[in-house]
């Protein structure tokens, strides 16, 4: 099958049947739902935009069958790839001033890719095969995967097998000769709800003891025993509302659209497990999808930016404060923190390396440092948004009063900057802004891709300090120790 469009998405995800749920009620259709509707346009962005053009960024080579197929399902055969795929996130996040919720999916398939086949290569087992052929099934059908990977973790001094309750880490209850039984629960599932398949893995590395935690596989979103549970979002009201300037983006939302994901029993055939017991390649695979993901942060976060930062800008246009030299600065150092972000996910690409199976990985120090300074620099970035935009964007009546017959000329009066433009033109960028730099899109940035504290210790992990004292010693002139 060729490369799906935006239509061929949509009409995908209604044929699919997934037990979702959102305060309280069943959601029936995914497409059409106002909670869900906007995490289903970003996504399907990425399939209007893919097209069998090799210029094309968000199309590839696949390794397997040699035919285009989306970039979001690609193992990455050089630089280039990795260097294509944050092009790619800064053009979608551009265009989407939000989550396209794909690169998930895209990071578990490169850290399985790999993975499975350092453990067929110890123990002679189907694992990289079996990933193989679910990739090549994927690819060949177009399909969107998420990646789910953080499991509720209960107490976190406690490793899975020691935990209250089994199910807080995601475990394999059951083992047959036909496949495997799973029961427990993955969050925080960017996409989950509008995906076509789920691939999850294990959240953190394990011990022998934790043998039936360490599982991989993948499975439709439909598998009987597995429900999704969307999660409430900062102003999602005003989605069910349907007031379309009170939403900031209407048409893609802030961020990705996460949600609970349940298994309850749920059987996974054989030949879609990637990974069973074999725990001590729990850390591996952690650390090959962490570096992967925190890749992604400088490119779609640097696309976001340049909306957030347009919008900053037209707003001190409208106000009439363009050329006040403060505000030139702040849309300087607003260029400048997003740049530096662009630049790190780029260094980590052009510094990757090829891995044993033969696909390539970014640069782990490097990787991390993106991430790390993706929990700064998106909240100063907003920072500056918020002083730039002035205390409108806390304070601005709804679209209804500013469109009653009674008060809407008076707000319509008041609410309006520069004389030739409309006030409505300024409350929308209020609310694009607002939306931008509130709640549950900040938060993303901080915790997305796991939060700083996991960066951190691998950034120390990574550094050599001993290398550097060594260095530190010559210089000064200082023999070894004892
Ligand atoms: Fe991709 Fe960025 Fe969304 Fe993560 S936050 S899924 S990296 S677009
Ligand atoms: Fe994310």
């Amino acid at each position: 099958m060729a490369l799906m469009d935006a239509q061929a998405y949509r009409n995908s995800l209604k044929r699919l049947r997934p037990r979702v749920y959102a305060l309280g009620e069943a959601i029936e259709d995914v497409v059409e739902h106002p909670l869900t509707r906007p995490h289903v346009n970003a996504a399907a962005l990425t399939y209007e935009l893919a097209s069998p053009d090799p210029r094309n960024p968000l199309v590839a080579t696949s390794h397997l069958s040699g035919s285009c197929v989306s970039r979001f399902l690609h193992i990455h055969q050089s630089r280039d790839d990795l260097v294509h795929k944050v092009k790619m996130l800064r053009m979608l996040g551009s265009q989407t001033g939000s989550c396209f919720q794909r690169c998930v999916g895209l990071d578990a398939l490169n850290a399985l890719y790999e993975v499975t086949w350092r453990i067929d290569d110890k123990y002679g087992t189907q694992y990289h095969e079996n990933l193989r052929r679910h990739l090549r099934y994927l690819q060949d059908n177009d399909l969107m995967s998420d990646g789910a990977m953080t499991d509720p973790k209960g107490d976190r001094s406690l490793p899975p097998s020691r935990q209250d309750d089994p199910d807080l880490f995601l475990r394999v209850v059951e083992r047959s000769s036909d496949g495997i039984v799973v029961s427990g629960a993955k969050m925080h599932q960017t996409g989950a709800v509008n995906s076509h398949e789920i691939i999850a893995l294990p959240t953190q590395a394990m011990t022998a003891e934790d043998r039936d935690w360490a599982v991989a596989f993948a499975l439709p979103v439909d598998a009987p025993g597995i429900s999704f549970v969307f999660g409430r979002q900062t102003n999602d009201s005003r989605r069910l509302e349907g007031s379309d300037i009170d939403q900031g983006n209407p048409l893609y939302g802030q961020v990705g659209g996460e949600a609970l994901v349940l298994f309850d029993r749920v059987f996974v055939p054989k030949e879609r497990v990637f990974l069973d017991g074999q725990w001590e390649f729990t850390g591996p695979l952690v650390e090959l999808f962490a570096a992967s993901h925190r890749q992604n942060y400088g490119g779609c976060k640097t696309g976001v930016a340049d909306v957030l930062i347009g919008a900053c800008a037209l707003m001190a246009e409208i106000n009439g404060v363009a050329k006040a030299s403060h505000i030139r600065d702040k849309l300087v150092e607003m260029v400048h923190l997003a740049e530096t972000l662009y630049c790190c996910s780029l260094a980590c690409s052009y510094e990757g390396s090829r891995l044993q199976s033969g696909a390539f990985n970014v640069d782990v120090m490097l990787a991390n440092v993106t991430k790390l300074n993706v929990t700064r620099f998106v909240y100063e970035i907003a920072r500056l948004a918020h002083d730039i935009a002035g205390g409108l964007i806390a304070t601005t009546p709804s679209e209804k009063d500013l469109k009653s017959e009674s008060i809407g000329p008076l707000l319509r009066k008041y609410l309006r900057a520069r004389a030739d433009v409309p006030a409505e033109d300024r409350i929308r960028l209020t609310r694009l802004i607002e939306g931008m730099t509130g709640g549950t899109a900040l938060v993303e940035s901080m915790h997305g891709a796991g939060s700083p504290q996991a960066q951190r210790v691998m950034i120390l992990r990574q550094c050599n300090l001993a290398a550097k004292i060594r260095l530190a010693r010559k210089l000064a002139g200082i023999g070894a120790q004892r």
